[in-house]
């Protein structure tokens, strides 16, 4: 009995731990009007970012790029991405097996150009990044699909701070 209780107040105290969560970062949203992203972004990163826009394939400034460092939103600087989840898709964009963890991204379900496919968006600013497909590599078998216009590379050798979910 005793043993059940603790159990049940385990679970409790969890639950309002992630709630608690989801709450601070509702409240930490950054949040513009258009005239301020158009004023803050180039035109492709405009149209990309904040209009759910996809830049042409092999044209983007971070499809073959090899830097070891941290790939961040380019609208408000959440760190979204490490170089050392990325690979070689082929596809012609950036692709990364995980984000740099959980709470960085959010996903939705985006029934548009006639496919179902699941949007990538950063999390703080609701930025469309791009979309993620269960053909990755592993060990997340995902590959995260991403415009080179919705992110920005700082050169970094070790990982940032926020590599928190331990899995590497
Ligand atoms: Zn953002």
């Amino acid at each position: 009995m005793k043993k059940t209780l603790f159990i049940m107040v385990s679970a409790l105290a969890v639950f309002a731990a992630s709630a608690k969560e989801v709450d601070g970062m509702t409240t930490n949203k950054v949040a513009k009007t258009d005239a301020e992203w158009k004023a803050q972004l180039s035109a492709e990163q405009y149209r990309v970012a904040r209009k759910k826009g996809t830049e042409r394939p092999y044209t983007g400034t971070y499809w073959n790029h090899k830097e070891l460092g941290i790939y961040s939103c380019i609208c408000c600087g959440t760190d979204l991405f490490l170089s050392d989840t990325k690979f070689d898709s082929g596809c012609g964009w950036p692709s990364y097996f995980k984000p740099v963890n959980d709470q960085a991204i959010t996903e939705h379900r985006d029934t548009s150009a006639s496919m179902v496919r699941t949007e990538v968006l950063c999390s703080k600013c609701d930025a469309h990044l791009g979309h993620v497909f269960p053909d990755g590599p592993p060990p997340t078998g995902l590959r995260y699909c991403i415009n080179s216009a919705s992110i920005r590379f700082r050169k970094a050798d070790a990982p940032p701070a926020n590599h928190e979910d331990g899995s590497q």
